[in-house]
């Protein structure tokens, strides 16, 4: 029984983050430029605890700056939205993420939409949809990023491929959508009011799963040969009842069918920081004019 490749996506993260180091490095060297990224939380949810320090670590260890705001749970939106104009405002910072979700009383339409377009390292500013919908110079949502780096990586000449995604959210399946029609591939989105999923799946060369629904995709929903990138993150339980991570395919009947695909955990989720790093080092590029140089590592 053929077995896929396995595409490593945390090995193919710490080789991009070698990378972007190298650039950040030349970036102080030639123009005594030193990227910074600012991460602003938003109460205390442990989660997100998480994520933002592993951000600001990540961030540091590239050779970027990083700028931690912490607020409380209490915060009301015109304090958040000052907080954003500061970061706005200041030199040494480069790129804003703010992490979400955010509390109730704050509307993150509002706070994403006051984020400085050329700051937006989230990809999710509308000017930036807008501009990767018609084929300007967006900053690209981190996740939708990284698969397609492994895409390009693993998949082949793209040109003509048949993808289909799962999943129509701004942040994944709409960016992925929109990434993969500019690089040529034809392109199905499928969500939760597809008629016959499956069947849309079986006819797919590349296959983005992104619809938070453990192990939905099945083995033989994929076309033999597929290469299948997995973007969900799922919390399952097992006997021990500390749970496991599992992604929107079925990885065990997916592997004897699909050409390639990425596991969960150690697939996507390294990329979205290491992209996050990367749009960081492309917005301080961009706002000083010097050209961003493309680093895209190989299959390893
Ligand atoms: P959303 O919940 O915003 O969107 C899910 C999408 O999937 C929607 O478009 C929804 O359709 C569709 N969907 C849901 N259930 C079904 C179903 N049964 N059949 C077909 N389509 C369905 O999720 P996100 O896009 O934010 O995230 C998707 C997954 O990716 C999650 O597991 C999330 O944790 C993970 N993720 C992982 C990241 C990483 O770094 N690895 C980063 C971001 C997300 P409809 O629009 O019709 O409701």
């Amino acid at each position: 029984m053929a077995t896929a490749t396995m595409i490593d996506g945390k090995n193919f993260a710490a080789r991009l983050r070698t990378g972007i180091a190298a650039q950040v490095a030349q970036l102080k060297t030639s123009h005594d430029l030193t990227p910074g990224l600012a991460v602003v939380l938003v109460g205390e949810d442990p989660a997100s605890q998480i994520y933002v320090r592993n951000k600001g670590l990540q961030a540091q260890e590239a050779g970027m700056n990083s700028f931690q705001h912490r607020l409380p749970a209490t915060t009301t939106q015109a304090e958040l939205l000052a907080r954003i104009a500061d970061l706005n405002a200041d030199p040494a910072v480069h790129g804003i993420l703010v992490q979400l979700p955010l509390p109730t009383q704050i509307d993150s339409h509002a706070i994403i939409e006051a984020i400085a377009v050329a700051k937006d390292v989230d990809g999710f500013h509308p000017v930036n949809a807008g501009l990767l919908a018609t084929g300007g110079d967006a900053m690209v949502p981190c996740t939708p990023l990284g698969c397609l780096m492994l895409l390009k990586a693993y998949a082949g000449d793209l040109i003509g491929q048949r993808a289909v995604v799962l999943g129509r959210s701004n942040i994944v399946g709409k960016p992925m959508a929109a990434l993969l029609l500019r690089e040529h591939c034809t392109v199905t989105i499928a969500h939760s009011r597809t008629r016959d999923l499956a069947e849309e799946c079986r006819r797919a060369d590349i296959l983005v799963a992104a619809v938070g629904q453990a192990q939905m995709v099945k083995g033989d929903w994929l076309k033999p040969g597929a290469t299948v990138i997995d973007v969900g993150m799922n919390r399952i339980p097992t006997p021990d009842g500390k749970g496991r991570l599992a992604g929107d395919v079925d990885f065990a009947s997916a592997l004897a069918v699909a050409g390639a695909m990425t596991p969960v955990p150690g697939g996507v989720g390294p990329m979205t920081i290491a992209c996050l790093l990367l749009n960081t080092l492309t917005a301080a590029s961009r706002q000083h004019g010097i050209p961003v140089s493309e680093i895209l590592p190989t299959a390893d």
